[in-house]
């Protein structure tokens, strides 16, 4: 196993906050009417990608339905489609895919975590819950040693991100705008249907975060 198979298993046993633990499962036993068919993942959801990857992308936090569903980030939701095509579009994965765990995706330089890896109610996790998952980011901030690029989706993502690296205070937030540190970051709205139902965040607008981390990325 490489080192970012054996903190995977880790992240899949944790049980450091207790609201979650409870919420994730109660979910994943209850079930959404039209997956009820599904056995839902109902644990925390491990980081997706290549470990020497160049690019790291930074979400939330899996969702209820969603990763919590199928147990593999931004999958089974409308975030996912939208992260994963967007992917496919700039050559960091070789299928727009979204909806299955076992569906062949496979990710090109490219590295998925989160800031909360199991899904909080309403989307929102606490601070104390952001806190106990962050020692799973600074291993991998460690670790990726080759990230040039890291794309933050999202205030949370993009300010936790900058705490995790130590930086204060937090600069504003702009979409698709570069910040120059090392590696070189990307701010970027989240994928939410909150935001791309209400055109706070369109496609192309998507497309051009992910554009640019591919220009800066030399070969
Ligand atoms: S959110 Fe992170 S720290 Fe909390 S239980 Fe899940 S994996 Fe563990």
């Amino acid at each position: 196993m490489d080192w970012s198979q054996r903190l995977n298993v880790r992240i899949v046993r944790c049980e450091r906050c207790p609201r979650l633990v409870k919420w994730r499962e109660e979910v994943a036993r209850d079930k959404k009417r039209e997956f009820r068919n599904w056995d839902y993942w109902g644990k925390p959801v491990p980081s997706f990608g290549v470990p020497n990857a160049r690019l790291l992308v930074i979400g939330l936090a899996p969702a209820a339905h969603g990763g919590n569903r199928t147990g593999r980030v931004f999958t089974g939701d409308s975030s996912g489609r939208w992260l994963f095509r967007a992917l496919h579009k700039a050559g960091f994965a070789n299928q727009p895919s979204w909806e299955r765990r076992d569906d062949g995706l496979k990710l090109r330089d490219c590295y998925i975590t989160a800031v909360c890896h199991c899904a909080p109610p309403d989307n929102k996790p606490l601070p104390v819950e952001i806190e106990n998952c962050r020692p799973y980011m600074v291993e991998e901030l460690q670790r990726l040693r080759n990230v040039k690029v890291v794309i933050a989706l999202g205030q949370i993502a993009f300010a936790n991100y900058l705490k995790t690296c130590g930086v204060s205070p937090i600069p504003e937030f702009g979409h698709n705008q570069i910040y120059e540190c090392t590696p070189t970051l990307i701010a970027s709205y989240h994928p939410s249907r909150q935001n791309t139902n209400t055109g706070k965040l369109t496609e192309p607008m998507f497309d051009a975060v992910f554009a640019r981390a591919k220009k800066l990325l030399p070969g």
